[in-house]
């Protein structure tokens, strides 16, 4: 049976101004977020201070993991004048760091690296002063996809493990938890400044010991930083929510981690990976 959702998880969506001006203002430009389109439960707040987490490539993706909201199937062409729409949409909203994020594009030669390559290149030519962290998917694993967004110069590079292994059958059947932490690895080798990040939901069915077993993996692979938070079932379509995790418990896990010796660790109910995403970034 799916647990009642507790006191600790309701949360008032503020919608003032700041927010319709915004989401007009991204339908006008034709760009998408991850905050609409996996109904993020921060959207209010994060919209009303004026942050966004854009999402490029479409708004289908090639996988179907059974934790996401977004669609699953046949993906758009991809849209060439869509890094020039994003950098002057960072310029208008006067964005200081921006979090960018795809769909995975497994029909692609090079998995999406290309574009994500060229929407870091115009925003840095754009907006110089702008702080850049792209959310990446695997690229199944392709050194040159990675190598192609690492040339890009993001500031930060950062790859969701999503869960604990034992879950990944159920959870993201077309992912692999290995790929994930070598693809992490390898940024890291591939140029140390770098900070890298990744971040996972928890009350899917994890024990805390296998949380730990994460952050000891994750560490193992030089990642900087990371993000907890609770998993929220999109539909009763989607995984259930097994556990509705205590905030204690989330403070246990964000002590834990820095005593594992991330740089910085964001876990409470609400976190998201790009949950503020700036503020973990100028931390670091
Ligand atoms: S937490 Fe991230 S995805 Fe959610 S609304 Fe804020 S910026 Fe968007």
């Amino acid at each position: 049976m799916i647990p009642a959702k507790p006191d600790w998880l309701r949360k008032r969506l503020p919608v003032g101004a700041g927010v319709q001006a915004m989401e007009g203002s991204l339908e006008r430009s034709r760009l998408r977020t991850i905050c609409q389109e996996a109904c993020c439960p921060n959207q209010g707040e994060c919209f009303s201070k004026g942050v966004a987490t854009f999402l490029i490539m479409g708004k289908v993706c090639t996988r179907n993991c059974r934790f996401c909201a977004v669609d699953s199937g046949i993906p758009e062409t991809l849209d060439a004048g869509e890094p020039l729409r994003l950098a002057a949409e960072v310029k208008r909203l006067g964005l200081r760091f921006v979090v960018i994020t795809s769909v995975t594009r497994d029909d692609l030669p090079d998995g999406g690296a290309g574009h994500f390559a060229r929407v870091i290149e115009v925003l840095r030519r754009e907006c110089p002063d702008v702080g850049i962290e792209v959310l990446i998917p695997d690229f199944q694993g392709s050194h040159d996809a990675l190598q192609a967004v690492i040339d890009a110069a993001p500031e930060v590079l950062n790859h969701n493990v999503e869960t604990v292994p034992r879950l990944y059958p159920s959870v993201r059947p077309q992912a692999d938890y290995r790929r994930s932490l070598a693809l992490l690895r390898e940024a890291k080798v591939l140029h140390p400044p770098l900070t890298t990040k990744s971040g996972l939901m928890v009350g899917l069915g994890e024990t805390r010991e296998e949380v730990l077993e994460v952050m000891v993996d994750l560490r193992s692979a030089s990642c900087d930083v990371i993000t907890i938070g609770q998993y929220l079932s999109p539909s009763p379509a989607h995984h259930p929510v097994v556990e509705y995790v205590k905030p204690e418990i989330f403070e246990k896990y964000r002590r834990d981690a820095l005593r594992l010796g991330f740089r910085d660790a964001a876990s409470s109910p609400f976190v998201r990976s790009s949950y503020m995403a700036e503020k973990y970034y100028r931390k670091t």
